[in-house]
């Protein structure tokens, strides 16, 4: 019977058709949430500084800027706001990026002791305002040729030195290893001993904006986006990230990377 066979195929057919409607919608939904959410983590992350600039500025407009003294403290507090304004946008832009695949990774051969060693210099001062030791325990005195790119890789070192100094503890210490792996692997190690993050949060610390402490990882001028960040450049490697804590000993975050021969 050629005519049932037709219904059938047809009814298939619309079925199937409204079945790839109804997928591609509700993709579409997915995709605006994530967009809406997205637009309201920026915005709110964006509010509390530029307050802070509208706020010193205000004052001085209001007649702080005839005294000497308060005019230049509290445009030397606008200005940090500022800066603030331009890290978050910085790691805004970097996230995006990094999300839609536009970020291309450049692979160079390079030495990881070299870069390991460039970020320490660079966050000694941060280091010293809490009399936390940076200690780069390293059984190389010869170079670690690794495979990478090596601006992105500086980031996440960085990124997770600047965390162990803002969540470790005053007169603490952050060390920082390297070590071979098998499989021409080397891991690097970033372990601090600060306050420790619960373990109900550890799955959640790679999350874009996520906090733990909201208002103490705040007044520390974070984006909530460091480990976000530093999780997709590692992955766009290929590589693994791990975390382990504990509440009150410390927490060690490490990551994995091709050795050259
Ligand atoms: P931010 O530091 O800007 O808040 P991150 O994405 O770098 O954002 O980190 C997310 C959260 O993970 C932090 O707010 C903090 O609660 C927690 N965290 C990150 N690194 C550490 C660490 N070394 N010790 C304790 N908590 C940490």
């Amino acid at each position: 019977q050629p005519v049932t066979t037709d219904m059938a195929t047809l009814m298939n057919e619309v079925q199937k058709f409204a079945k790839d409607k109804k997928i591609e919608i509700e993709t579409l939904k997915i995709r605006e949430e994530y967009r809406r959410e997205f637009l309201g983590n920026v915005s709110h992350e964006l509010k509390t500084p530029l307050f802070t600039v509208q706020g010193y500025l205000l004052t001085l407009l209001d007649g702080a800027m005839n005294d000497k003294t308060i005019r230049k403290k509290y445009l030397q507090r606008a200005e940090k706001g500022v800066e603030r304004l331009i890290y978050i946008v910085k790691d805004l832009d970097m996230i995006t990026k990094l999300e839609t695949g536009d970020l291309n990774l450049e692979f160079t051969e390079f030495n990881i002791v070299d870069v390991i060693q460039n970020v320490l210099d660079l966050l000694e001062m941060r280091a010293d305002q809490k009399n936390i030791i940076l200690m780069f325990d390293r059984k190389y005195t010869k170079p670690v040729k690794v495979f990478a790119d090596k601006e992105r890789i500086q980031q996440v070192v960085t990124n997770l030195v600047e965390n162990s100094i803002k969540y470790g503890k005053e007169n603490g210490t952050t060390e920082i290893s390297i070590e071979d792996l098998v499989n021409n692997k080397v891991i690097i190690r970033v372990t601090d001993n600060g306050e420790g993050i619960q373990k109900q949060f550890i799955s959640r610390l790679f999350e874009r904006f996520f906090r733990v402490d909201k208002s103490g990882a705040r007044s520390e001028g974070g984006s909530g986006l460091g480990l976000a960040i530093v999780k997709h450049i590692i992955e766009a490697h290929d590589e693994r990230i791990y975390v382990e804590s504990k509440i009150g000993v410390g927490s060690e975050f490490s990551f994995t990377l091709e050795k050259t021969k």
